[in-house]
């Protein structure tokens, strides 16, 4: 297992757990701290402009993690579905100008409109066929897709791919000769309690490893989407995690990603990014 008592050289920030800064504070202060990576999100850079994000990361020689995010595949319409796809692939060309290794990939929960809307099986049958078609799209960019499975609380309204043994089954299915262009991203908020977790980080292997996200879960959660804790405030045993996923011979970042409504976002930006660091010198 990699040793990250000192320095940050393997550490990457997702923007959001820094809600209360621009784009370009978070980048300048990563890189003052000598964090190598952040992992942005579509809607952030829109605003931005892609050209000025691209600018001030390749200023301050700060990188990409990750790219949030493509899916939300189910639909109740074919208006709704050739709206998704058009975002989709703009999120792709994004994630491409900015040089990500990778989109994290929400599968999307229920349809929220037609006659679908308490079908399962057939959201889960309408994101294989959007993966597969989105494929067609991301092969060409050299962009691959990580399959991100959330925690079985959000099958209804944001994935309904809830386990990395799934989330692994589709990857066998659209992509079987492994080459690269679709894979998971293992985030320990989401998957920790499963009782299959080694076996499949195992089986996922280091081609399939797209991302490697950590936060803790705390004890009570007070709200379902933006309450996540800071490492080593909850529960999870991340270097457990991360010694399964390095077992691989993942070489990537630990990207932390923390939505914090009530505590992290409310304080100060500097206080958070220390004490990211500081975590993940201690707890990870
Ligand atoms: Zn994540």
């Amino acid at each position: 297992m990699r040793d990250f008592s000192s320095g940050c050289s393997h550490l990457a920030i997702n923007s959001a757990t820094v809600k209360q800064w621009s784009i370009e504070r978070l980048i300048e202060e990563c890189a003052r701290r000598g964090i190598p990576a952040v992992a942005l999100w579509h809607e952030d850079v829109e605003l931005v402009g892609v050209d000025k994000v691209r600018r001030a990361l390749e200023g301050a020689g700060v990188g990409l993690s990750g790219y949030c995010r493509a899916g939300f595949f189910p639909f109740g319409s074919q208006e709704e579905k050739s709206k998704s796809r058009g975002r989709n692939e703009l999120v792709l060309e994004f994630a491409a100008a900015l040089g990500s290794p990778s989109v994290a990939i929400v599968a999307g929960g229920l349809a929220t409109s037609g006659d679908r809307r308490k079908d399962v099986d057939s959201a889960r049958a309408q994101i294989v066929e959007g993966l597969a078609s989105l494929l067609e799209y991301s092969k060409p960019l050299k962009m691959p897709l990580a399959i991100e499975p959330l925690h079985p609380m959000y099958a209804a309204d944001r994935a309904c791919i809830n386990t990395l043994q799934h989330a692994l089954d589709i990857c066998d299915e659209l992509d079987p000769q492994r080459t690269g262009s679709l894979g998971v991203a293992v985030d320990c908020y989401h998957v920790w309690w499963d009782p299959q977790l080694k076996q499949q980080i195992a089986r996922a292997g280091k081609d399939r490893i797209l991302g490697f996200h950590i936060c803790d879960w705390l004890v009570p959660t007070r709200d379902m989407l933006n309450d996540r804790g800071m490492m080593g405030d909850g529960v999870i045993d991340i270097p457990k995690i991360r010694a399964w996923v390095e077992k691989t011979g993942f070489e990537g970042f630990a990207e932390v990603e923390i939505f914090s409504a009530a505590d992290w976002w409310l304080r100060d930006g500097s206080l958070v990014l220390d004490t990211c660091v500081e975590r993940y010198q201690t707890v990870v």
